[in-house]
């Protein structure tokens, strides 16, 4: 059953198949509290649900605003 939906792209996904910005947690750099700021300027929270390709999408602009912020 698909009964998840993406808040970036609307896309309709498995349950199990959710990303959430929590996944940040596991990264090197930035730190998890950088970017949990940076997303909630983005109005995102640790609870919204992603699907995969949307989450990576934020993982490399996060990454890129770090960069260019350091
Ligand atoms: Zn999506």
């Amino acid at each position: 059953m698909k009964n998840a939906q993406c808040t970036k792209c609307l896309k309709k996904f498995q349950e199990k198949e959710i990303f959430t910005i929590q996944q940040f947690q596991y990264r090197q750099v930035p730190s998890y509290k950088w970017s949990i700021e940076f997303f909630k300027k983005l109005e995102i929270d640790e609870w919204d649900s992603f699907c995969e390709n949307c989450l990576m999408e934020y993982s490399e602009q996060s990454k890129k605003k770090w960069e260019e912020s350091k």
